[in-house]
């Protein structure tokens, strides 16, 4: 038996509590935020079938949420996970699989409902529709559009809350008639229009400042893999050719060789450069040494150590005839050591203050550096992959995962610094950061897939 009545309480209760804490209650809310509150380990997988997971371990609970699905989706799935520790605290026994599709038991349909009315409860979404109904007290699916974006919620749930739960839309369908309405309308295509800045990237900053971090162990499988998938997708991202296998030989023989590894001697650019960034990476994940922003001479000196002419890596550029594939116009070479001046005071202020940011705060951080270190642009070669290194070593010294670009989203990687540079606006690189943070943690924890 599904008893609804019992999943609008429970989350009743726990808006009032917002209420009681924080004096008010704003929207969207957050439930990352009452995960954590209720002693839960948030991360992230690479799962199929399922939206998430709940594992009890002792009194801890382990959240994981389904990494490949929009961000509003998450969110849903968060809340509907803190409905089976609030509400089937009876089958504590058990761990919960919730899957994306398929019948669903009433278990699962009463933490979708606790879900559901928690991040739009009936008084507010009543109030939000009052807003924009029409002369009959309804909405349409543009008005749904915005209601949908307050709540931080995705569409489809949006329009069929208020369709089924609180019966404001404006025409009367049944579910499947109106499943078919909104894949008609675009939703997506529609909300890039008409909001000139979404809500996405605050919405993963309210995931991600509650997640947890576990560190990788480059002497592990997990660890072993992860550099074995940085160096290919780096190296792709600068457009070399190497596969996955010539990575994961080079790093088998390099780890049992050592600098006797036949790869050592190789005469082919690319595989030397590849066990370069292996060792660079090593060396910003497992560093205690201090870190300032001249230490990407000695990163930039790791990735050209086994090249023919090592002596000129390390070096700044000495003229301007650089491009960026097309993209972001470098500053010249005669400003370098003043803009590393710079760079390094900002760098400084950050590491003294490491404990003082939160994630997202430390995330836009990093991705300013990020940029300016790619604008600088202070060697002839290798540049890119450099500056990805020493982002790897600043998510390392907070305590936070590490991260590479998967080399299919290249081209999203490429506008996001274009968009920095034009529009001085760092959301997407903020989001491709976050995203891949998340994808680091599900590579971790692939075992519960
Ligand atoms: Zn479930």
């Amino acid at each position: 038996m599904i008893n609804i009545g019992k999943t609008i309480l429970a989350a009743e209760r726990i808006l009032k509590e917002i209420k009681n804490k924080k004096g008010k209650i704003t929207y969207p809310i957050n439930p990352f935020e009452l995960l954590k509150e209720n002693n839960s380990i948030i991360t992230y997988s690479d799962f199929d079938k399922l939206e998430g997971l709940l594992l009890y371990d002792k009194n801890k609970s382990i959240v994981s949420i389904n990494m490949n699905r929009p961000i509003t989706r998450q969110r849903f799935t968060a809340a509907h996970e803190l409905g089976h520790i609030l509400l089937h605290t009876e089958i504590k026994a058990n761990n919960f699989l919730c899957p994306i599709s398929g019948i669903k038991d009433a278990i699962e349909k009463e933490a979708d409902s606790f879900a559901s009315n928690l991040l739009m409860p009936t008084e507010e979404l009543n109030k939000r529709v009052d807003l924009y109904q029409d002369k009959d007290g309804k909405v349409g699916l543009n008005e749904c559009l915005l209601i949908a974006e307050y709540f931080g919620v995705s569409f489809e749930s949006c329009v069929k809350t208020i369709c089924f739960r609180i019966k404001r839309f404006y025409i009367d369908v049944d579910n499947t008639e109106l499943t078919k309405l909104i894949r008609k309308y675009k939703p997506n295509t529609k909300r890039k229009k008409l909001f000139e800045k979404s809500n996405d990237l605050s919405l993963l900053i309210n995931a991600i400042d509650y997640s947890h971090f576990s560190t990788i162990n480059l002497n592990e499988v997990i660890g072993i893999k992860f550099i074995q998938n940085l160096a290919y997708h780096d190296s792709r991202l600068e457009n070399i050719e190497i596969s996955q296998e010539e990575i994961n030989g080079i790093f088998a023989d390099l780890r049992m060789k050592g600098n006797e590894s036949k790869y050592c001697k190789s005469e082919n650019e690319n595989i030397i450069e590849a066990l370069g960034n292996i060792e660079m990476n090593k060396y910003c994940l497992e560093t205690n040494d201090k870190l300032d922003v001249f230490k990407i001479k000695v990163l930039n000196r790791l990735l050209y150590k086994y090249a023919p002419y090592p002596e000129y890596a390390g070096i700044y550029r000495t003229d301007d005839n650089v491009i960026l594939g097309g993209a972001i116009q470098p500053v010249t070479y005669l400003e370098i050591i003043d803009k590393m001046d710079e760079l390094n005071t900002m760098l400084k202020t950050t590491v003294e203050n490491l404990d003082k940011y939160t994630v997202a705060e430390y995330i836009s951080i990093v991705a300013k550096i990020h940029y300016e270190l790619t604008v600088l642009h202070p060697f002839n070669d290798g540049n890119g992959r450099t500056t990805r290194a020493l982002t790897n070593w600043l998510l390392h010294l907070k305590g936070l995962c590490p991260i590479y670009i998967n080399s299919n989203n290249r081209d999203e990687y490429i506008e996001a610094l274009q968009n920095i540079d034009r529009e001085n606006n760092y959301d997407s690189l903020q989001i491709i950061i976050i995203k891949s943070m998340m994808k680091t943690m599900a590579d971790i924890h692939k075992s519960w897939k």
